[in-house]
């Protein structure tokens, strides 16, 4: 099995229920750790420029505006095939088709707020934590080539 490290995003929706606790438990119980966190509040700019890749659809602004509505925790997740095993505990996109036991059947509402994000494979996984973090707040085993892959998004204020 592949040593990976992931993005999560505690969403806003996550963050003012006070389920922070819950999610983070979960992470861990299944064998991931945390080697970064921070909590913040996006502002409108950053919140486009880390979900410029669905520019185009119909849920762009909407998405800009739930995910800078509020505090966000964004945590780098290191372990076994982090990537998917993040992606599995976090269900379906819609918390309606998601598996029961998953954050999103458990703790979220709707598609838009949907309580968690997870990076969805190795490339956006490299870009996502850039976009967050720099190399020395990323207590990992494992650093991923970010640390010569800093982020070149105008609107990212973190580097
Ligand atoms: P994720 O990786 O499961 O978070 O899903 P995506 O990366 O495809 O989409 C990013 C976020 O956009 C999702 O978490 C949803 O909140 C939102 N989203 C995706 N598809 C739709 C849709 O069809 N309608 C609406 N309203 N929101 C969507």
């Amino acid at each position: 099995m592949a040593l990976e490290q992931t993005l999560s995003i505690i969403k806003p929706d996550a963050v003012s229920k006070n389920h922070v606790g819950n999610i983070i438990a979960r992470f861990e119980k299944a064998g991931l750790r945390v080697v970064a966190s921070r909590m913040q509040h996006l502002s409108k700019a950053q919140a486009q420029s880390f979900y410029a890749v669905h520019s185009a659809r119909p849920f762009y602004n909407d998405l800009v505006s739930f995910i800078s509505s509020g505090p966000v925790v964004v945590l780098v997740l290191e372990g076994d095939n982090a990537i998917a095993k993040n992606r599995e505990l976090m269900g379906a996109t819609d918390p309606k088709k998601a598996e029961p036991g998953t954050i999103r059947a458990d703790l979220a509402q709707s598609i838009d707020h949907n309580a968690v994000h997870g990076s969805d494979a190795p490339e956006t996984a490299k870009t996502e934590i850039a976009f967050f973090f720099k190399p020395e707040e990323n207590f990992g085993k494992m650093r991923l080539a970010s640390s010569n892959n800093s982020c070149s998004k105008p609107s990212c204020c973190m580097h």
